[in-house]
């Protein structure tokens, strides 16, 4: 189809605060899911709605550093 429109959406675990990007896709007709972490199993989204979410992916981020220089790169 010409028309389907793909958005990626941004969510944060309520339970850990890991960030998970997705992808919505518009549909015609109703559908309705969850996804849950892969640290903690919380429940992270759930929709249902002419809509749907794919391609969950845990964002990665970089370890905030309180009050040091990057001194050592210990990777
Ligand atoms: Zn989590």
């Amino acid at each position: 189809m010409a028309n389907s429109i793909w958005t990626i959406e941004e969510f944060t675990c309520p339970g850990c605060g890991m960030k998970y990007t997705a992808t919505r896709e518009e549909h015609a007709e109703p559908h309705s899911g969850s996804f849950k972490c892969s640290i903690c199993s919380g429940e992270v989204h759930t929709w249902s709605g002419n809509h749907h979410f794919f391609g969950w992916d845990a964002v990665k981020t970089k370890p905030r550093v309180f009050g040091r220089r990057w001194a050592g790169v210990e990777w």
